[in-house]
């Protein structure tokens, strides 16, 4: 009997209105119902409100001090305003278009909330309020539920469904498996998730059910590898072995070791019949851009056309330039496609594209307008790849006939998000700089001892170099960041002009006045350059050694550590001052590892650690996919053991026909669609 055909309705008493309210939660069958888990916050405590962090989420316990208020705007949206007092101090919190909450906020009850901080308006917008019944300190476990349906009523239905249909229940995962890390089979998860005897009868049905979540979202990233490879109908590029060996000779310095290894694995890719789809991994400076050109390069040898698509104007004009220089002598037309084009140019080039004439294209989003159509796109690199969202790449795959894709991060990828969010794509890691890269050592100062710093910037000023000075985005409104730019342009003008040259470079400038003050950067006709976060990501200018952040306890780590990695890209010595007043004891422990580290790799685990699954990448569209037991971060262990017992059953495709993993095999059928569905 296959319990995800069975109807909840087949139960006594489920009539429509309940059945109506049950697949609210999004229940359908009796499968479903009998793994709808009681989730748990484990790893969380209640807070107190000088830990609260800006933007980051946190869990606050305090007495209701208003009667909640519901207002309604726009079309069918509303919120729930109440305010809470925590510590003394009133807190406003605010949930959106969950207005049957307000029962839950009853004044002079004690609640907890789970929420989004914000510190300037000292707020929460509120994501759940963590149950009725929780006890001192911790929380006990509860069933997510909404306004059609009580905890009750779910949990006596779960027990109807385990009394009627416990002995139909099928494990999925392999026996051998099971025995090997000593996991429960399905029938006793599905007893002791919901109705535990003992505590460790809980632990172990939770440690079981985690991996049999985490497993089977495994089985399905295998199968999509699995069909990938199968397929076979991805590009065979026949490229020119000595026309890329010759690009190598010319090059101005030899590849590492590293860089070498990975041009092979792309090369071998590219020469086979499958579809290509990897992921560089470089740290900051390790030097991809050389290596996504030798693969276009190749590509075009082969026949076809190569492009790359880059997230910010700087960006792409600055791989313009370099291949320009590296491919032009070569007799490859090289051409640039950006949104500040006039319409001319872009038709002229646009004209190219379509006629083959231009053999690499560089360009931002620009790129996959509709008005832009390949003769014959081969290859496509994505550079900075977490800047874009999954259907912009995919919107890139398409101008072309199933292209082989470069994807490349500088953003080093924490294990957990290896596994999962980019478990389908084939990695390649750089993991050495070239020789005789020196260390950035990094300074914290707090603002009040900013002298400091205008003393170091003259010393090294005097010694020829080149400095960066970053601020942040600190209110939305663009024109308060451009003042706050301003100031600091003014103050280094007062101090260091005329003998130095202070430069000012921000968003909101037109792309051609952007484009020459980078150049003159460049050129080092400025010495100082003075620059919102537009300054990110890719800039590339090696005689720079001087970083100075302001405000520094405003960025993340992986952000900070992308700021720090412009400079230290020569063979001088490099330096990066953070001027920071961090006001809680995360924003210290930032600054304390990043003048404690260089390695990415360790400060990428670091802010997954810190900021949570959901907030690393920004948006949940390239964030991590939804978990209900396990938690990728925190289980990372569990999910690489499932990733690698996956695997094992996908290596070779006779396994899953064993009779062993017949119930697997036909789970994997049933649910393969909507596992599917996370990219
Ligand atoms: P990233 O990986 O951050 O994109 P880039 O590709 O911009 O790094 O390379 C950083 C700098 O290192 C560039 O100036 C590039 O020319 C230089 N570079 C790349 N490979 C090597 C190498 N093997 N030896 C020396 N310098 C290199
Ligand atoms: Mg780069």
């Amino acid at each position: 009997m296959n319990l995800q055909n069975i109807e909840v309705s087949t139960l006594p008493g489920v009539g429509p209105k309940r059945l109506q309210a049950i697949e609210s939660l999004g229940i359908k069958s009796i499968y479903d119902l009998l793994f709808y888990f009681p989730f748990r916050y484990e790893d969380m405590e209640v807070k107190s409100l000088d830990e609260a962090v800006d933007q980051e989420k946190i869990l606050l316990k305090g007495v209701v001090a208003s009667d909640p208020v519901v207002a309604h705007f726009g079309y069918r949206k509303n919120r729930l305003n109440v305010r809470i007092l925590v510590e003394n101090e009133s807190i406003m919190i605010t949930f959106f278009n969950q207005p049957w909450l307000k029962d839950k906020f009853e004044t002079g009850n004690e609640v907890a909330v789970y929420g989004k901080w914000n510190e300037t308006r000292r707020a929460l917008t509120g994501i759940k309020v963590i149950g009725d019944s929780h006890s001192e300190g911790s929380i006990d476990s509860v069933y997510s539920v909404n306004k059609n349906i009580h905890q009750k009523t779910l949990v006596n239905l779960i027990k109807q469904a385990f009394d009627k249909y416990q002995d139909d229940i099928q494990t999925v995962i392999p026996s051998e498996i099971r025995e090997k890390y000593e996991l429960l089979d399905d029938q006793k998860i599905v007893k002791g998730m919901h109705f535990p005897d003992s505590e460790s009868e809980s632990e172990t049905a939770r440690r079981s059910a985690k991996f049999r979540e985490f497993f089977l979202f495994e089985c399905g990233i295998q199968s999509i590898k699995a069909r990938d490879r199968q397929d076979g109908d991805g590009i065979e590029e026949k490229y020119d072995q000595s026309f890329v060996d010759q690009f190598l000779s010319t090059l101005p310095f030899k590849l590492t070791d590293s860089q070498s290894k990975v041009v092979d694995e792309i090369l071998a890719d590219m020469k086979s019949s499958h579809h290509m789809n990897r992921l560089l991994q470089g740290d900051v400076g390790s030097g991809k851009t050389v290596v996504a050109v030798i693969a276009m390069l190749a590509s075009v040898t082969a026949g076809y056309q190569a492009a790359i698509m880059a997230p910010t104007e700087i960006l792409a004009q600055q791989h313009f330039d370099k291949i320009s220089k590296l491919l032009t002598p070569l007799k490859l037309k090289v051409g640039i496609l950006t949104g500040s084009q006039t319409k001319k140019e872009h038709d002229t080039i646009a004209g190219n594209i379509a006629n083959g004439q231009i053999n690499v294209i560089v360009g931002t989003h620009a790129l996959i307008q509709d008005s832009v159509s390949f003769k014959n796109l081969g290859f496509i690199v994505i550079d900075e790849q977490h800047r874009f969202g999954v259907n912009q790449r995919k919107a890139l795959r398409e101008k072309g006939n199933n292209p082989d894709v470069l994807a490349m991060t500088a953003t080093p990828i924490p294990r957990t998000l290896a596994i999962t969010t980019y478990g389908d794509m084939d990695v390649s890691r750089i993991d050495e700089l070239p020789a005789g890269r020196k260390a950035i050592e990094t300074y914290w100062i707090r603002s009040q001892k900013i002298e400091q710093m205008y003393k170091f910037v003259q010393k090294q000023l005097q010694d020829d170099a080149q400095v960066y000075v970053v601020t942040p985005l600190i209110s939305e409104s663009e024109k308060i960041d451009l003042k706050n730019a301003e100031l600091i342009f003014d103050k280094f003008n007062e101090l260091y002009a005329p003998k130095y040259h202070i430069g000012l470079l921000h968003g909101q400038m037109p792309n051609d006045e952007k484009e020459s003050v980078m150049d003159e950067f460049s050129s080092h006709k400025i010495d100082v350059l003075v620059s919102t976060t537009v300054i990110e990501v890719g800039v590339d200018v090696p005689n720079a050694t001087v970083m100075v952040i302001y405000d520094a306890n405003r960025f993340g780590l992986s952000q900070l550590h992308q700021l720090r990695g412009r400079v230290g890209r020569g063979d001088k010595q490099s330096y990066c001052i953070l001027i920071a007043d961090p006001k809680n004891d995360i924003a210290l422990e930032r600054m304390k590892i990043l003048t404690s580290t260089t390695d990415g790799f360790v400060l990428a685990e670091e802010d997954l650690k810190m900021r949570g699954s959901g907030d690393l990448l920004g948006n949940k569209q390239s964030g991590l996919p939804d978990f209900k037991v396990g938690n990728p971060i925190t289980d990372i262990n569990i999910l690489e053991t499932a990733q690698i017992e996956a695997e094992q059953i996908f290596k070779d495709s006779n396994q899953l026909e064993k009779p062993e993993n017949k119930v697997l095999k036909s789970f994997l059928s049933a649910e393969f669609e909507q596992i599917n569905n996370f990219d």
